[in-house]
């Protein structure tokens, strides 16, 4: 099977060329544009393999698009390349409806064409899945789950961005017949992730002994999900899901922000017990504009029609999490200068 990835080198991309190239043992090539947030270096255990190969393309470049379905003719696309950080999008939106917007649209029609060119049994096999986030739904208050079926109600740039997106899939699936599935996904956390988000922010900035930003009062609840549960799930909905469907997906760990935040001061406290306690450093800013109280995922269509199970809680995967930050200070440690003062940017202003 031939699968292009796009925005493998992102945080959630690389985790899922990881597991197509390794577990699945899928022909792979990534498609990235290789802005800042995408990583060479998340790729590292792959990059010799003979089943995979890179590509440095944008999205939004038509003709690159169409040479890449052209030369490598792919039985599935797997949409990831996305600008994704809430913050940015709030004081830069463009950038968001450019790759998000324009660039679906541009994917989706250059799919359309290359599979309008294959024959009967390769139109049979050909999966376009569109990957989005639960961000689309707007914000729970404190009871109720997101479904399939919950009118998309999005509050920042980047998630309405995303919307507009998802309605291109699926007026793609509609209207041109494209063999197109949606997810829609609930907050990652896992190793690889850009330093900038939440969890690798807080971990970095605690080893570093710097304040530990938490918007508002910290009740905003999000229910997050394992990185690598999350690549389990996109191969399966890409495989086994109904053509023109949604599936959401979440691993039923609802946690509000400051708990996220003293856990892991309670981790790191233990796995580097010298100096004062971490959470000495929770510094309350500013509230995010338009920052959604809770998001919480009802995953029973996933569950249930395809089997799908969360194999880590958020215990066992925010210990996961810390300790990967903790053995690879050779990934992050160059990241710095691309993530410092950009999101503080925005955090800095304390209430
Ligand atoms: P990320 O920001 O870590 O990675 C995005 C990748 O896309 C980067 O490698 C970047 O270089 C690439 N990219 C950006 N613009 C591009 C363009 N124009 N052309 C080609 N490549 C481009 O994002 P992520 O957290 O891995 O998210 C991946 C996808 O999953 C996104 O579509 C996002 O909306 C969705 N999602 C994310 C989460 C989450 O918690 N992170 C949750 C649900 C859904």
């Amino acid at each position: 099977m031939r699968i292009i990835v796009t925005g493998g080198a992102g945080f959630i991309g690389s985790a899922l060329v990881r597991h197509l190239v390794r577990d699945v043992g899928a022909e792979v090539l990534t498609l990235d544009k290789l802005t800042y947030a995408g990583n060479r270096d998340s790729l590292r255990s792959v990059d010799n393999l003979p089943n995979h190969r890179f590509v440095q393309a944008d999205i939004c470049d038509r003709s690159a698009v169409r040479e890449v379905f052209d030369s490598f003719r792919p039985d599935r696309i797997y949409h990831l390349a996305a600008e994704s950080h809430v913050d940015r999008s709030i004081t830069g939106a463009g950038d968001f409806v450019q790759t998000n917007v324009v660039g679906t649209f541009t994917l989706l029609d250059a799919a359309r064409t290359y599979w309008n060119g294959l024959d009967v049994a390769g139109r049979e096999r050909f999966r376009f899945l569109h990957v989005s986030t639960d961000e689309v739904y707007g914000s729970l208050g404190e009871t109720g789950l997101f479904s399939e079926t919950t009118a998309y109600d999005p509050s920042s740039p980047y998630s309405a961005s995303k919307a507009a997106s998802d309605h291109l899939a699926i007026a793609w699936q509609r209207t041109y017949g494209l063999p197109v599935v949606v997810s829609n996904c609930s907050n990652n956390y896992g190793p690889y992730h850009f330093p900038e988000k939440l969890i690798p922010l807080i971990i970095l900035n605690a080893l570093h002994g710097k304040p530990l930003p938490v918007y508002g009062d910290g009740s905003n609840i999000r229910d997050w999900l394992y990185v690598e549960d999350h690549a389990r799930a996109l191969h399966l909905i890409a495989d086994k899901g109904r053509l023109g469907e949604k599936y959401n997906v979440g691993g039923r760990n609802e946690v509000r922000n400051i708990d996220v935040v003293r856990r892991i001061c309670a981790l790191l406290d233990q796995m580097r017990p010298k100096g004062a306690p971490h959470d000495r450093l929770i510094t309350f800013v500013r509230d995010r504009p338009g920052h959604d109280q809770r998001y919480a995922i009802d995953a029973t269509k996933l569950e249930t029609e395809l089997g799908w199970k969360a194999q880590e809680t958020f215990d066992t995967g925010i210990a996961k999490t810390v300790t990967w930050y903790l053995e690879n200070e050779d990934w992050w440690r160059p990241l710095q200068t691309r993530y410092d003062g950009q999101r503080l940017g925005v955090l800095n202003e304390t209430p």
